[in-house]
């Protein structure tokens, strides 16, 4: 990725959309060493520092780019598992896992390019013992790769909680300034509780940051509930379902709910009370609205979450349960799933992401990293939010900036 930093430069349009206020007519940020110093007018910032370079994009918006909740990088779209129940999807993924060996770093790197070039800038993947962390790091975006770990296959709790801690530090060396490694307890179906609740200790002891599955599916609410159903049948091994209580409350009695853990899916089981202690626990949401339609898991009840103080982003998920990894696409589809405004829409993509996530970037503003797409809508537009993110999901995205370096430019100027 481009390590080194050019000096200053300004990047205008004919609007510049900060999130975070107003949109500008003509408006610019000036970034140095990858930072956003000055947002406003381009005829002010331009006057003010005379000598400095500038992109300009007339007829084109710039936005903060896209801050990627929970995706996969290591999969591919052609060999998708069909639609099905998730527990279905779920075997015919893990029957699959010995071939996509041969391909996983390929399909991380592709993924990541596809996500570049759809505006995104941030992206938190998860990936089993961190896999995919190479391909996002080269890519050129900022982002946590959260390694997903599997008791089963290493030993008792505690060494298995040993295992991915020394594997995430290892993880760490050598990375660039923005990448991140971070641990993730897959699902409360593949990891047992003692290693959940050691595993959230031990990152929250050390002011780490987790990532979880969480309320998925039916399957999932049944496996917790009565231990029975395709998710019992799957994990035969797995005998600590049927507790008799909600996903959400289980996930609270093993210590995961917290404000540096993002839980992704939510998109089914999860009742007015469950919301309550989401909100109360302070951990943010990814939500996945196309992962959990293909795998017919139902709605997530964002607008309520919202409503009750709890940070949500959106979420892609992975090829294997998604049409693309385009997150504006994504968020366009919970746009009218749940009639949401464009502007709702546009903030869940990009500041909504980077306040559950805890990263300074999702908006234009002094002091953050300058983080930016630039979209092909102009300010003769008449509903200038929805458009901006129509373009923006239906391949209208022409540049992507990171951290004030253009990793993206299909304009070529
Ligand atoms: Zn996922």
């Amino acid at each position: 990725m481009p390590e080194s930093r050019a000096g200053p430069v300004i990047f205008a349009a004919g609007t510049l959309m900060p999130i975070s206020s107003p949109p500008l007519q003509d408006g610019a940020v000036l970034v140095r060493e990858g930072r956003i110093e000055a947002v406003g007018d381009l005829a002010d910032i331009g006057r003010e520092n005379p000598d400095t370079e500038v992109r300009f994009f007339p007829n084109y918006t710039i936005i903060p780019g896209a801050v990627n909740a929970h995706a996969h990088l290591g999969f591919r779209r052609k060999d998708a598992p069909e639609g099905a129940a998730f527990s279905e999807w779920l075997g015919t993924l893990i029957e699959r896992l010995p071939e996509k060996e041969a391909w996983t770093a390929q399909a991380a790197s592709d993924c990541a390019r596809e996500a570049i070039e759809a505006g995104t800038t941030y992206m938190a993947e998860s990936s089993p013992y961190g896999e995919c962390l190479p391909q996002l790091a080269e890519s050129g975006m900022a982002g946590t790769v959260y390694a997903e770990f599997f008791p089963h296959e290493i030993g008792t709790p505690e060494e298995s909680v040993d295992s991915i801690v020394a594997k995430v530090r290892e993880l760490r060396e050598g990375l660039p300034e923005r990448v991140d490694a971070q641990v993730s307890v897959h699902s409360p179906y593949t990891v047992d509780p003692e290693s959940s609740r050691l595993a959230a200790r031990r990152t929250r002891e050390m002011g780490w940051k987790l990532a979880i599955h969480l309320s998925e599916s039916p399957e999932e609410v049944e496996f917790l509930k009565s231990g029975t159903g395709g998710l019992a049948d799957i994990f035969g091994a797995n005998e600590w379902g049927g507790v008799g209580v909600s996903p959400v409350r289980y996930a609270q009695s093993v210590e995961l709910l917290a404000p540096q853990t993002i839980a992704a899916h939510l998109a089914t089981g999860v009742s007015e009370e469950d919301i309550e202690v989401l909100a109360q626990t302070g951990v943010a949401v990814a939500h996945c609205p196309r992962s959990n339609a293909y795998l017919r898991c139902g709605v997530s009840p964002v607008p309520a979450m919202i409503a009750s103080g709890i940070r949500v982003g959106m979420g892609t998920d992975g090829l294997w349960s998604s049409p693309s990894m385009n997150l504006f696409e994504e968020t366009l589809f919970a746009v009218e799933l749940h009639d949401m405004s464009g502007a709702a829409g546009l903030e869940l993509a990009t500041l909504g992401g980077a306040r559950a996530l805890g990263i300074e970037a999702g908006s234009l503003e002094v002091g953050k990293w300058a983080d930016l797409a630039v979209i092909e809508t102009s300010w003769e537009s008449r509903n200038l939010e929805r458009d901006v993110l129509e373009a923006a999901a239906g391949g209208g995205v022409v540049a992507t900036v990171v951290g004030g370096n253009m990793i993206y430019n299909r304009l070529g100027t």
